[in-house]
């Protein structure tokens, strides 16, 4: 490893300084918490990312926390982590998942975190699934992490097209069957969705959907960043 950070020494993302993928500094300047929660529906401000009851019908989830405002660097962030492989940048996020888990309602305790899956081929590809990995992190942060458990709950049995430019009923096509529940787990009460970037939310809304169906009682999603 030493003889790796020697000859590729880490460098800033943001400000190409040497030494870590992302300096204190652009840390500092760059990622910025959530100030406040919003309502994954209406984008109105709601309490620790709740659903308002209004919303409801025209969304599976119960609920979206956003840890970071998405900026450039964020995006650069995430980009790093998924086709660099710089898997090290999970650090820096899971301790602003760690925040943001804090901020569901409820009790943590009991809570399934579920990665949202990547297709087979692509974590061939790739290696990791860069949802899981953050999932993994954030459990050992938790003081609770005895009583959270990371699960690979969902089967993505396809691949699917970009979403960019589809308007939302050919999002949704685009989605349908997409997703299975994995028969080798059992269902849980209280799931948290994982992923990095959330854009229009329906993948988040095509999992919940299968969750929901299979029993999950409540489900929440855990994004780093809203794009
Ligand atoms: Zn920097
Ligand atoms: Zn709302």
């Amino acid at each position: 490893m030493k003889l790796l950070n020697y000859l590729f020494p880490k460098q800033c993302i943001s400000c190409s300084s040497f030494g870590e993928y992302l300096c204190k500094v652009c840390e500092y300047r760059y990622l910025e918490r959530t100030p406040a929660q919003l309502c994954h529906v209406c984008k109105m401000e709601t309490a620790g990312g709740f659903v308002h009851k209004a919303c409801k019908r025209k969304t599976t989830l119960d609920g979206v926390v956003v840890c970071c405002k998405y900026n450039k660097t964020v995006e650069h962030l995430i980009a790093e982590l998924k086709y660099n492989f710089y898997t090290d940048i999970v650090n820096y996020l899971a301790e602003y998942y760690e925040a943001g888990f804090l901020l569901l309602p409820g009790d943590k305790a009991g809570t399934s975190l579920v990665p949202v899956p990547l297709h087979k081929r692509k974590l061939k590809s790739r290696g990791f699934n860069q949802a899981e990995l953050i999932a993994k992190k954030l459990i050992s942060k938790l003081r609770v992490s005895n009583e959270i458990d990371c699960q690979n709950l969902l089967v993505r049995i396809r691949n699917t097209k970009t979403q960019v430019g589809m308007s939302r009923k050919e999002r949704i096509e685009n989605l349908e069957d997409v997703f299975r529940i994995n028969p080798k787990e059992k269902i849980p009460e209280r799931v948290v969705l994982i992923d990095d970037v959330m854009t229009t939310g329906t993948t988040l809304e095509e999992c919940a959907y299968v969750l929901k169906n299979a029993g999950t009682k409540k489900i929440y999603a855990l994004v780093f960043a809203r794009g």
